[in-house]
């Protein structure tokens, strides 16, 4: 049998202010090579300075995943050309790295854990795009030159399972910290696929093909899979040394396979040599102390809302999965309300109406408003069904929760005199039904509780309705 082995880089553009070795603003969607100045435009002459918000932001990282910050890294070039590239190099940071060694835990559903190596995070320049248009390709270099944290971990993972589950924790990670967008759409959380495959028990590695470009957790969980059954397939049928070669593939969605798309450079294909146009990175004792500051990461935020808020560990994982979703229920929970229902209502009632298709940072209804409404369900102002109504509502129109349960009139009564009154007609107007329960027929209890709730237009609370039906009927 098989092991599956798994290495990922993950390139997190970086949301600084302005590019990594310019004044130019990294801001998207402005107009095509407006953003734009000679450095980074690679003209002769202009040379490039560091931008610090890029080391703070990469020391956050460092930080986060536990690893070593090196006091001193160094810049080299590496040589390649592109349309997008006007320098004809990019500079990155091989031979010393501003982040090595560190380490992220990913949690299984059955409550076990494993640690996944990471080798290191380096900082580098990322390119411009080439955007094909009809007959022609422009280039727009508004993207030349913006930070770039690739983030590249050790061979550890061995199943697809476990690559989804490494990424949606550094993706959360890199949200926490906000340190990047992570947006896979947009590309700044971009994704390179390493696999390979070896007979079980074997320590060697075997040759890796580098998946390029998938753009989201599910396409990256297919790719890999298909992939692996490639490998395999070669592997039984004597043809593994022929089929398989180290190259860049890629993964079509469409027709389901990845496809070779160019063979794998060595890094002697690069040129590197250490750039001469920069000074050696060094960050101080000050820097390190500041930059290290970071705030409470999705492991610990899960573990304090077990204890804190007495939830269980999947549904806290759940909603420490997303930084938003986290501060989402935060709000919520500030009403003063539980976090079952908290739970409930944010990740059923208001995801399942937001369908996936607005973030809940753009929700109709905001965090307080439905901490308010779950609010209204514990003191008893309105039953669980009415609140649904009420959320329909809020969905609709930015109106007050209060407001809402007033105009629609759902308003439990639980004013047990006004409750009694409702029973004892319907008792009157029941008597042999009376009589039946009394002498045994319990299941018509049921039937009770339905009329007074009917009579009263489904006002009546519930639970009033039933304690005073169960002293009445005896
Ligand atoms: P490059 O930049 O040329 O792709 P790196 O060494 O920087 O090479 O990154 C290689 C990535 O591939 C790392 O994430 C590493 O863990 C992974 N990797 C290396 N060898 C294998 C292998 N045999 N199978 C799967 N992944 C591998
Ligand atoms: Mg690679
Ligand atoms: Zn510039």
């Amino acid at each position: 049998m098989f092991e599956v082995v798994i290495g990922l880089e993950v390139h997190v553009q970086l949301n600084t202010k302005t590019k990594l070795f310019c004044s130019c603003p990294t801001s998207f969607n402005h107009k095509q090579n407006t953003n734009t100045c000679p450095t980074c435009l690679a003209l002769p002459g202009a040379l490039p300075v560091l931008n610090k918000e890029v080391l703070h932001k990469s020391i956050m990282l460092g930080k986060a995943i536990e690893a070593t910050v090196n006091r001193v890294s160094y810049f080299d070039r590496k040589s390649y050309f592109y349309p997008d590239s006007p320098s004809a190099y990019q500079i990155t940071q091989l031979y010393t790295p501003i982040v090595e060694h560190g380490k992220l835990q990913i949690d299984f559903e059955d409550g076990t854990n494993k640690t996944i190596r990471i080798n290191r995070a380096h900082i580098e320049a990322d390119a411009g795009k080439n955007i094909h248009d009809g007959e022609i390709s422009k280039v727009d270099l508004n993207r030349a030159g913006t930070p770039l944290l690739e983030i590249v971990s050790e061979p550890d993972m061995r199943s697809a399972e476990e690559a989804i589950l490494y990424l949606k924790k550094l993706h959360a990670i890199i949200r926490y910290l906000d340190i990047g967008d992570a947006n896979m759409q947009e590309g700044s959380f971009r994704v390179d696929v390493n696999v390979s495959i070896r007979p079980k028990g074997d320590e060697k590695l075997y040759t890796r093909v580098e998946i390029k470009n998938i753009n989201s957790f599910k396409f990256i969980q297919k790719a890999i899979e298909i992939e692996v059954a490639r490998q395999s397939e070669a592997w039984e049928d004597g043809l593994y040394e022929d089929e398989i070669v180290q190259e860049t593939r890629l993964f079509d969605q469409v027709k389901q396979e990845t496809r070779s798309m160019r063979g794998k450079e060595e890094a002697a294909d690069y040129r590197y040599f250490p750039e001469p146009d920069l000074l050696k990175a060094v960050v101080t004792d000050e820097m390190m102390e500041v930059y290290s500051k970071i705030p409470e990461l999705p492991d610990e935020k899960r573990d304090r809302f077990v204890k804190e808020y007495g939830m269980n560990e999947y549904n806290a994982a759940v909603i420490t999965s997303s930084v938003e979703m986290a501060q989402f229920f935060e709000t919520m929970m500030q009403e003063g309300i539980s976090a079952k229902n908290a739970t409930t209502w944010l990740t059923v009632e208001l995801q399942g109406r937001l369908k996936g298709e607005v973030n809940i940072t753009n929700s109709p209804v905001d965090a307080k408003k439905l901490g308010h409404l779950v609010k209204r369900i514990e003191d008893n102002t309105i039953s669980g069904k009415a609140a649904k109504e009420v959320l329909d509502r809020l969905m609709e129109e930015n109106l007050e929760v209060d407001g809402v349960i007033d105009a629609l009139g759902l308003k439990q009564v639980t004013d047990t005199g006004a409750i009694e009154a409702i029973c004892d007609t319907i008792i009157a107007a029941n008597t042999d039904k009376v009589e039946q329960y009394k002498s045994g027929k319990d299941k018509l209890f049921g039937f009770f509780v339905g009329q007074v709730m009917k009579e009263s237009k489904g006002s009546a609370n519930p639970q009033v309705v039933n304690e005073i039906l169960k002293s009445k009927l005896g």
